[in-house]
């Protein structure tokens, strides 16, 4: 890249005493400072980061640099009024023009238009396929597009909008205008068709790392998920988390046994009327329940920071919405976790909804996919590895934080157990279910056994050492593995395939993964851990800066209560902590916090620090 052009490189320092001044923030994050650069110099981006990469930026702090308006693209309405929000609490004069506000509302967006008050203007894209709308473009003094979620525009992306087509208009009307594209989902192929479709001139093009260092991975199989899941939420109590599940009648399961022990959990399906639905959404956004459990519906139209950890009850249905569902977790850089419980179950019920789909290329999609998902949860192997494999990214492995790396979970050399079970199948014509199975190897009379006679098996009871819930584990993972299958047409029976009989007779080994024995889960994301720039090291909060720090969240709380806001509005986590911390007494030494800026300690420097006072004088 050529910096050494002198706008460039005089632009440079004063960038980052505006991103200080406004944002409150004392570095950018990889990619932004050279994405706002080549903005300025007026070129097109294509810009692909990751969630809570902080794409926003990107726009917002070149729109206060630049004279005239900055147009953001977005498809989400929903969402328009949190950009709004977080943009104007940083002092950045925004506003949004979709079918949701009043007519009081569009006049007075109108008049700033006219006046020129304004810097960013959300507009849907629908909006501009309306008649004169790319016009109305030079009147109000347009200089900058920035398109969100630009993969909406490529048919080859997950969730195609045909809306966004009209987009390639601007560039046609306008050749000057320089356009932003931003999207955290883009596969190269996705990628090449946005700059075709908006007709990009030679973008600088970024494609950030897709790794979350923040994230910890965290593989288990499922047995009793509702009592799994309430301990994993109890040992994080007050944090914010989303509970994912197959269906609806798990969602209202897993929320009301959650509510039963005294967690705050809402539900969010496409069951619920909106009314419900939002009312949820919003309990959530403002901290008043910390847990929301819900089907895949949930999720585009939120962007809360402060998510901590995310758990998917059952298998995903392939490794990118994994990948997407998990990365709502963890947007401000702080240390989030995961929890992904599966069974064979799952795979075969996901297996059963392939099977029912009626296009031969869809099903073979649906079964790559399914299968991607099943390398990544059934594997011994560093689990952030094989997910950015999965996004052509290599990773050298042994990350220091995902179960595998940690020593969470252990791979085990089962041949011997596995050889046990299949014989057990074979000896019995492979026509009984795992249950059976595992009683035989186990060597439980039952009645049923008796009654075949199968207690005179050579296999009877030669795993009697072993649990029964060891030999339905080792069923498991044998199908897993794909060594055998349940026949659904023939009562489940366990059915024994190829490569089953290979190691059956020897031909193959078999290990398998299991929790490692006394390993203690670590909490991975604790509400009180801040780490210290510059080092990166992180310090745990004193007893007394927790007490400080709690008192600081109560009274954002009420604060957003009284604006109406979500409390990230205010100030997000990280700054409370680090108030908590360093306990400042006067307002420059507020400004030092990161996430405070200008704007934010005229309107609340005030009120912490008179909080802070009061806490050091009792
Ligand atoms: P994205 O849209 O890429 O998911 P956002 O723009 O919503 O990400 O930013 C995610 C979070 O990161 C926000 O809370 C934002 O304030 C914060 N953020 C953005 N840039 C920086 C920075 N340079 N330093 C610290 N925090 C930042
Ligand atoms: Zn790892």
């Amino acid at each position: 890249m050529n910096d050494t052009s002198p706008l460039r490189a005089a632009s440079a320092p004063h960038l980052l005493s505006l991103l200080k001044q406004v944002f409150g923030f004392a570095e950018f994050r990889p990619h932004q400072e050279q994405i706002i650069l080549e903005t300025l110099a007026g070129r097109d981006i294509f810009a692909a980061l990751p969630t809570g990469g902080g794409k926003s930026l990107c726009y917002q702090l070149p729109s206060l640099v630049r004279s005239g308006l900055t147009i953001v693209i977005s498809p989400l309405i929903a969402l328009m009024k949190d950009q709004v929000d977080s943009a104007k609490a940083a002092g950045v004069e925004a506003a949004c023009l979709n079918s949701s506000i009043s007519p009081a509302e569009r006049h007075e967006v109108y008049s700033a238009l006219a006046t020129g008050a304004l810097k960013l203007l959300y507009i849907a894209p629908e909006r501009l396929a309306m008649d004169g709308a790319l016009e109305e473009l030079t009147a109000w003094n347009c200089t900058a597009v920035a398109i969100d979620e630009a993969h909406c525009i490529s048919e080859w992306g997950h969730d195609f909008r045909p809306d966004y087509r009209q987009l390639k208009r601007i560039r046609e009307q306008y050749p000057n205008i320089p356009i932003t594209a931003l999207t955290a989902t883009a596969t190269r192929r996705v990628q090449d068709d946005v700059i075709t479709q908006l007709g990009l001139k030679n973008p600088y093009t970024i494609r950030a790392s897709f790794n979350r260092p923040e994230i910890f991975y965290r593989v288990e199989p499922k047995r009793d998920a509702l009592t799994r899941i309430a301990s994993f939420v109890k040992a994080r109590a007050s944090l914010s988390g989303i509970i994912y599940r197959a269906t609806r009648a798990d969602v209202e399961a897993t929320a009301t046994y959650l509510q039963k022990q005294g967690i705050g959990a809402a539900c969010y399906h496409a069951g619920l009327s909106d009314e419900t639905r939002r009312q949820h959404q919003d309990d959530f956004k403002a901290d008043r329940i910390p847990v929301i459990v819900a089907t895949i519906a949930f999720g585009m139209g939120i962007d809360k920071p402060d998510i901590r950890y995310v758990i998917h009850g059952d298998l995903p249905k392939s490794l990118e919405s994994y990948y997407q569902e998990t990365g709502r977790a963890g947007r401000d850089g702080e240390n989030a976790e995961t929890l992904l419980l599966w069974s064979i179950g799952d795979l075969a019920k996901t297996r059963w909804h392939i099977r029912q789909l009626d296009d031969s290329g869809e099903q073979e999609r649906a079964g790559k996919a399914l299968q991607s998902m099943l390398r990544f949860a059934d594997t011994f192997a560093c689990r952030r590895r094989i997910l950015l494999a999965h996004f052509n990214e290599e990773h050298p492995g042994n990350c220091g934080s995902c179960d595998v790396c940690t020593g969470e979970v252990e791979s085990i050399e089962a041949t011997e157990d596995a050889r046990k079970f299949l014989s057990a199948a074979i000896r019995t014509h492979q026509q009984y279910g795992a249950h059976y199975l595992a009683d035989i190897v186990k060597g439980t009379l039952s009645d049923k056994i008796r009654d075949k006679g199968h207690q005179n098996l050579p296999t009877f009871g030669v795993g009697a050492d072993m649990t029964k819930k060891h030999w339905l584990a080792i069923a498991n993972d044998l199908e897993a593995a794909g060594f055998t299958y349940r026949d659904e047409e023939r009562y489940k029976a366990v059915t024994i395939t190829q490569e089953g009989m290979e190691l059956l007779y020897g031909r193959r080994e078999f290990r398998t993964v299991r929790r490692a024995k006394d390993s203690k889960e670590k909490l991975h994301a604790a509400a009180y851990r801040l780490p210290l720039a510059p080092n990166g090291q992180e310090r745990e909060l004193s007893e007394e800066d927790k007490k400080l720090f709690e008192a600081l969240r109560a009274l954002r709380f009420n604060k957003a209560k009284e604006i109406g806001k979500p409390p990230y509005i205010i100030f997000p986590n990280r700054t409370l902590i680090a108030m908590a911390v360093f306990r400042p007494r006067t307002q420059e030494e507020l400004l030092a916090c990161p996430g405070v800026g200008e704007k934010k300690l005229e309107a609340w420097g005030k009120l912490f620090l008179n909080e802070i006072n009061a806490f050091l004088e009792q």
